[in-house]
């Protein structure tokens, strides 16, 4: 009797998030029609796209420029231990693992470090850009994007237990520049890279961004946009709303300085030598915290006067007072920039 009753097929995929009402089979149809861009594809970047792909958007875009690292797999969770053994790229690896799960979305996956001289042709034809990346130097270049081209994006953090979660609704309310005007200064932020990080904290970060992000697709005029904070350890959350600042150099004045600096003014190739100089953003840098910052992630970390010396990710780093560093061992401005970013920035 029991194999006469028909099981539901295929085409109850999406029923029991259609049967929410806010969202509903409109909101659906919705997330069908729409591409997003995830810039990262590791912690927060793979809970984002696991999430746009089971909720059956119709297109992502992911990229990312790193490859996979056993360190990566307590939180990354499109990533197994394969890809570590191999140190598969984590584009491919993230499409490999999406396309799995099955559903109508169309997978693009890019291993590509991210610039101004790239990121518009990536993200081209995308509705929403979420924020996977692990610097705020990409952040910037994001909030300048989606200003100038009117596209919303939600910026997530996340470092030890905790993150914050704002969407940016561009005209409709404050941009990264408005909470934050200005870069942080080199070394002056943790980052998961020193401070460590949870998983459950990224799976509540990027779940919250993810559920903003859903949200924005499917009825954009119903959201306003407010600062979410929520730590996982000690399970606490707030929301906070932030002004808009009528003097933001971004929303406020239209300048977008992060998009029109072309990856050439930030490095320069050492002439004749296997080095990439990374410029700084101006002196003031702290290099005794820098220093206490990475002595748990490599063991080898001098202060000399101006200078500090150090091997990150196998190449010999020497960081200068005024922010500028020099990666020894190769010539791969994009490789010497994310080093730059992750551990220096
Ligand atoms: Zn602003």
């Amino acid at each position: 009797m029991a194999n006469l009753i028909k099981q539901p097929g295929p085409e109850s995929r999406f029923d029991r998030q259609v049967r929410f009402s806010p969202l509903g089979p409109d909101g659906q149809k919705c997330l069908a029609d729409a591409s997003v861009f995830i810039l990262g594809a590791g912690a927060l970047g793979g809970v984002l796209a696991q999430a746009f792909v089971r909720s059956g958007v119709g297109r992502l875009v992911i990229v990312d420029r790193d490859s996979v690292e056993w360190s990566n797999l307590p939180r990354q969770i499109l990533f197994e231990d394969k890809h570590a053994e191999s140190a598969t790229l984590k584009a491919l690896a993230a499409k490999a693992s999406l396309d799995r799960m099955g559903g109508p979305t169309i997978v693009e996956a890019h291993a590509a470090h991210v610039d101004a001289e790239n990121i518009k042709q990536l993200s081209q034809g995308c509705d929403l850009l979420m924020d996977g990346s692990d610097n705020m130097e990409t952040r910037y270049l994001l909030n300048d994007l989606a200003v100038q081209q009117d596209t919303p994006w939600v910026y997530a953090g996340v470092v030890g237990s905790s993150g914050l979660v704002l969407p940016i609704l561009p005209g409709a309310g404050p941009c990264l520049r408005c909470l934050f005007p200005e870069p942080p200064l080199s070394g002056s932020l943790e980052t998961c890279d020193t401070a460590g990080v949870l998983m459950p904290a990224v799976g509540a970060v990027a779940s919250l961004a993810a559920g903003v992000g859903l949200r924005l697709l499917a009825n954009p005029t119903s959201m306003t946009p407010r600062l979410i904070e929520v730590d996982a350890w000690h399970g606490e959350s707030r929301s906070l709303k932030v002004p808009r600042n009528q003097d933001c150099p971004t929303c406020g004045k239209a300048q977008f300085p992060f998009l029109e600096a072309p990856i050439t003014e930030r490095t320069l190739t050492m002439c004749g030598r296997d080095s990439v100089q990374v410029r700084g953003r101006g002196a003031g840098i702290d290099l005794a915290q820098i220093a206490q910052r990475l002595t748990p992630i490599t063991s080898d970390v001098q202060v000399t006067g101006p200078m500090l010396r150090t091997n990150l990710d196998g190449y010999r780093v020497t960081l200068f007072q005024d922010g500028r560093a020099l990666i020894e061992g190769t010539q791969d401005k994009g490789k010497a920039l994310a080093i730059y970013d992750r551990f220096l920035a």
